[in-house]
């Protein structure tokens, strides 16, 4: 019995002490399309002990499903709204709704994640004096005067339109990270993500390339808000896994915000075209009214990445859609 016991003791200290040799990773937002790939990538140094946080308001079942089966990730269900008491190393804070259907659908609780789900991450970072960065978006710069979009820009935001839940939640999480540096010091970092796609992405998720693919391959009708002459530069999300990782990485102290994304502008009616080809679909092409407040161009200077970074994007547009037309393949047909 005493063996038993002693035996017992001995592999859990070990396991404890594995742990705290380990580096842990905070990831907000992990079952999402983003945080799969940053969780898997990140999981792949087995140094790296990854810890990650979703209420799975947007997050993916199927995403988590697969990161349960890595060996260096645990899992917390939680909301960032609420404070979090934990042991970590680093904080990687992604968690907020992305897409404007379901953004817009709780515009009240899309306030408080990015408000008080920042301010209880930096809270945190400030405590475990660790490295925080945050996933801030290309929408702070609203529908923006300036073209391509510089990070000095003060962008153009309605306030109080159905979009500011998001774009004022993501303006104000931005001011909490530098007055948290400002103040106390913590070691922040911020990112602005232009429009990223790939694998992982939820069918049902309304941005436009899912849409796009998921009605091609079912030959439904391509629904194009407003003329389609509204533009995006569409990022591969390996290319944007490759900047966050620069970003948190980097030796320079670097605080951002940092624009990430791919240059490479394109209108919604020829990303519905090229879609439509590659896949050769039938799916004739459908118009609906624009929603409020949608910019109207938008495209990254990606200088300061390029120059601070030693990061740009290399995938085309044409090879990223179709692995992420393969990936839809297996899951819809
Ligand atoms: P996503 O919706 O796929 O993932 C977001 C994840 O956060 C989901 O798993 C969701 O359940 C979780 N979440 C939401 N509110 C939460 C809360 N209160 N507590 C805990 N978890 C919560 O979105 P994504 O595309 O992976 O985006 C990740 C981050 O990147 C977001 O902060 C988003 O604003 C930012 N971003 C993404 C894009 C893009 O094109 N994908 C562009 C700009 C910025
Ligand atoms: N917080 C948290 N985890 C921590 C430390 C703080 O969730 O490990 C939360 C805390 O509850 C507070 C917020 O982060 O709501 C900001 O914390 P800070 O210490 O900066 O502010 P204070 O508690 O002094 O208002
Ligand atoms: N869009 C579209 N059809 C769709 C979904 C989106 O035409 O089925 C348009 C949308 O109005 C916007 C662009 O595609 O002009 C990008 O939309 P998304 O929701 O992907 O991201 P946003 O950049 O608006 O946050």
């Amino acid at each position: 019995m005493e063996v038993i016991t002693t035996t017992i003791i001995i592999i859990i200290l070990l396991r404890i002490e594995h742990r705290m040799s380990k580096k842990n990773i905070l990831i907000t937002g992990c079952a999402g399309f983003i945080g799969y790939h940053l969780t898997k990538y990140l999981a792949k140094n087995s140094n790296n002990h990854i810890i990650g946080i979703d209420n799975m308001f947007t997050g993916s079942i199927d995403n988590l499903k697969e990161l349960k089966k890595l060996d260096n990730f645990e899992f917390i269900r939680h909301d960032v709204i609420f404070p979090i008491y934990i042991e970590v190393d680093e904080i990687y804070h992604l968690a907020s709704p992305a897409s404007p259907i379901y953004y817009q659908q709780t515009p009240i609780k899309t306030v408080k994640t990015n408000l008080l789900g920042t301010l209880n991450m930096l809270g945190l970072a400030k405590r475990m004096k660790c490295k925080i960065l945050f996933t801030s978006t290309s929408e702070v710069y609203g529908n923006p005067n300036q073209h391509p979009q510089k990070e000095e820009y003060f962008g153009n935001v309605n306030p109080i339109g159905k979009r500011a839940c998001y774009d004022e939640g993501k303006r104000i999480a931005e001011t909490l990270m530098m007055d948290y540096k400002r103040q106390h010091n913590v070691k922040i970092k911020i990112v602005r993500i232009f429009n990223t796609y790939g694998p992982n992405m939820s069918y049902d998720d309304g941005r436009v390339v899912s849409n796009f693919i998921v009605q091609a391959l079912r030959n439904n009708p391509i629904s194009i808000y407003g003329d389609g002459n509204q533009t995006r530069s569409f990022c591969y999300i390996d290319d944007m896994i490759d900047g966050i990782s620069a970003m948190m990485d980097t030796d320079l102290i670097i605080t951002g915000p940092i624009n990430l994304g791919n240059n490479q502008e394109i209108s919604v009616v020829t990303l519905a075209e090229k879609i439509r080809s590659i896949i050769g679909s039938e799916s004739e092409i459908i118009y609906k009214p624009l929603p409020e407040d949608d910019p109207v161009r938008r495209k990254p200077d990606l200088t300061l990445a390029a120059n601070l970074l030693k990061w740009s994007p290399n995938i085309e547009i044409e090879n990223g859609l179709k692995r992420t037309i393969n990936y839809f393949k297996e899951i819809i047909c």
